[in-house]
């Protein structure tokens, strides 16, 4: 017989939030995370006006106190600087070790089982689900993978649809920084600059994964290098981190399973838009399941509805990438961008509301 009705992998954004959905259903639901309670995940930290308001709309306005508010994304291009406004909220810049915990509280609090340096090495799929974390076998009717690029959960259900061919390079700087999050395209290397909770910032790189050889073991001085070359003054960091991006699935939903956040392929974070993304795939993906769960179980079919809602949720942030993106490897198409919107400022603001809304 099966202990839960639904187990989560992975106690990011996605399945935290994934888990309380469930849990404020009244659903018996287990996260599993195989890191210890508090991992900081390398990230940019911003969260985008939408994550902040569905934070607010789900009651957990509280994940937000001590947040640095940004009000709009300055990209540096050459010579041209500008900068697209939020004009309806500010994003929130976070720290993800602080962030994650209070939401897997929640969770908690909402009665989810939880159980953290539990390493989930295998997914089997029978009379029910089996979840093979550490050396216990784990039976629920349904999985929830939210185990981040890599899914184990993906791998092992046949959902895999191929490895990102880029990687981040994150580290924190304790000094503060304005209210913008500056975006700086330099030549194969994209920096984002985030002002986080605690006065602090977020230094974080994209490149291409075949650059990984120049970092030679130590990401902290590559990072320095790349800034210097950018003219960033960034002062003190500490430890860089180094992080692949971007996986991606087959499918998002099948019999007994669902994908959420990074796990149902990852949207570059040239535009800051994962943890949103993964939030709100949590919301969705626990909605899904409560539905299904109620009528004929958690069959293809039942199921197969979050896999629409899912695309149309992600479609502006996949064309918002798209376009980053496009202009962060033509410094060309980079500087007629810039041109135009020097010109046109109300054209960044616009742009900007289509993925921030
Ligand atoms: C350099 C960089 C900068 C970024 N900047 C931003 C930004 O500014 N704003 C933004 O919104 N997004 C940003 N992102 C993206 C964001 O970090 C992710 O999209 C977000 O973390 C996805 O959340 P998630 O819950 O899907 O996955 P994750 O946060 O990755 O959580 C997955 C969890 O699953 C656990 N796990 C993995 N495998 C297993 C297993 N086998 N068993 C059990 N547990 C497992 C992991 O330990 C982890 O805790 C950035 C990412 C990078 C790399």
């Amino acid at each position: 017989m099966a202990a839960w009705d639904v187990i989560v992998v992975g106690a990011g954004p996605a399945g935290a939030r994934c888990a309380l959905g469930l849990a404020r259903a009244g659903v018996r639901v287990l996260l599993v995370e195989r890191a210890r309670q508090g991992r900081d995940k390398p990230c940019g930290e911003g969260l985008l006006p939408r994550g902040v308001a569905a934070l607010r709309r789900a009651g957990l306005g509280d994940l937000l106190d001590g947040a640095a508010p940004f009000r709009a994304i300055v990209l540096h291009s050459g010579r041209r600087v500008v900068e697209a406004r939020f004009l309806d909220a500010p994003g929130a810049g976070v720290r993800r070790a602080d962030f994650d915990a209070r939401l897997v509280e929640h969770a908690a609090h909402a009665g989810a089982d939880v159980r953290f340096e539990a390493k989930v090495r295998d997914v089997m799929r029978g009379a029910w689900m089996g979840v093979l974390a550490g050396a216990d076998l784990l039976r629920a009717h349904a999985v929830v993978g939210a185990d981040g690029v890599t899914s184990t959960v993906r791998r092992c259900l046949g959902l895999d649809g191929g490895a990102g061919d880029r990687l981040g390079v994150v580290a924190h700087s304790p000094s503060p920084w304005r209210d913008a999050v500056d975006l700086f395209l330099g030549d194969k290397v994209e920096v984002a600059i985030t002002p986080i909770a605690g006065g602090a910032r977020s230094v974080a790189a994209l490149v291409e994964r075949r650059r990984l050889r120049e970092l030679g073991g130590d990401a902290t001085r590559w990072l320095h290098a790349r800034l210097g070359e950018l003219g960033i003054v960034p002062g003190a960091l500490d430890a860089a981190r180094c992080t692949p991006l971007g996986g991606r699935a087959r499918a998002v939903s099948g019999d007994g399973v669902l994908l959420v956040g990074d796990a149902a392929g990852g949207v570059d974070p040239i535009i800051g838009c994962g943890v949103t993304l993964g939030l709100l795939s949590g919301e969705l993906a626990a909605a899904a399941l409560v539905a299904a769960l109620d009528g004929e179980g958690p069959t293809t079919r039942a199921l197969s509805g979050y896999a629409t809602a899912l695309r149309a949720l992600r479609r502006s942030s996949f064309a918002a990438a798209s376009v980053g993106l496009a202009l962060a490897r033509s410094p060309l198409l980079a500087e007629c961008a810039g041109a135009v919107l020097e010109r046109a400022p109300w054209l960044g603001n616009r742009l900007l509301a289509l993925v921030a809304a």
